[in-house]
């Protein structure tokens, strides 16, 4: 219950000063995007999964293999079209 070193002075807002005081704020925030990005790709999969299409290529309708989905269960692509974004 007691706080002792709450959180003082947040410089979150929409602020692009030079001043950086923080490095791991930029860091914890470029950990969260990545987190988010991962969060959007995992919910998309979902719909896929619902859709029925979760195994199916976006790029070409083929099906993607079983051994590419285990490895990358995000993945939307099969293995035809270079390295997945
Ligand atoms: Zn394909």
């Amino acid at each position: 219950m007691a706080s002792k070193a709450g959180p003082s002075g947040a410089v979150v807002a929409g602020e692009t000063s030079s001043a950086s005081p923080d490095a791991a704020l930029d860091e914890v925030r470029s950990l969260l995007a990545r987190a988010e990005d991962e969060l959007h790709a995992i919910e998309r999969a979902i719909e896929r999964l619902e859709d029925g299409t979760y195994s199916t290529c976006e790029l070409c309708g083929s099906p993607i293999a079983p051994e590419w989905l285990a490895a990358m269960p995000t993945e939307r692509s099969c293995g035809a079209h270079g390295a997945p974004d």
